[in-house]
């Protein structure tokens, strides 16, 4: 599978690179980031949130599970942290079918609920400031994507 890199050096780069690609995603995409604590999941998605014209401040949705935003596309922003042990079903089709963008930190304990079509991102934290953010689109919409963000 192809795979797209970007570096950030500021936390602003970051926001700024999930912005982009707010623009360019559509209601029903789902966006997955997996990387450990501190890599800078949430700092993307608050850079995210922006771009897809939320005004509320985005934080860890950590205790919920869940958090819902309005915007101009809503954001669906979960963090299933919690979730590692369990193979619950809080009803995730709903959203990622439904009419926002969802976003999901540490994907990978979900990996049975989530749809075949998605973008996975990785962010890779190489030091304090320098991140290393991959990006592998899984089908054609968001292979798309990917190369426009790319240009
Ligand atoms: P996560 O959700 O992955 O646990 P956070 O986004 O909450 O991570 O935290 C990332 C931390 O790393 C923040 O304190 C942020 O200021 C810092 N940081 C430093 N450099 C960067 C960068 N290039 N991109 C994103 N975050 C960065
Ligand atoms: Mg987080």
């Amino acid at each position: 599978m192809e795979q797209y890199f970007f570096q950030t050096q500021t936390e602003e780069e970051t926001k700024k690179l999930a912005e982009k690609l707010a623009l360019l995603v559509k209601p029903g995409d789902v966006l997955t980031l997996e990387g450990d604590l501190g890599a800078g999941k949430t700092t993307f998605t608050k850079g995210l949130g922006t771009g897809l014209g939320v005004r509320r401040t985005i934080n860890s949705p950590t205790y919920t599970i869940v958090k819902e935003y309005t915007g101009e596309i809503p954001l669906y922003h979960m963090d299933v942290y919690r979730l590692e042990e369990s193979d619950e079903d809080i009803g995730f089709a709903e959203f990622f079918q439904g009419e926002g963008v969802t976003v999901v930190e540490w994907a990978s304990f979900i990996n049975d609920f989530l749809p075949e079509e998605r973008l996975a991102i990785e962010i890779r934290r190489k030091d304090e400031y320098t991140r290393e953010i991959v990006m592998t689109p899984m089908g054609e919409h968001y292979e798309f994507i990917c190369k426009e963000l790319y240009r």
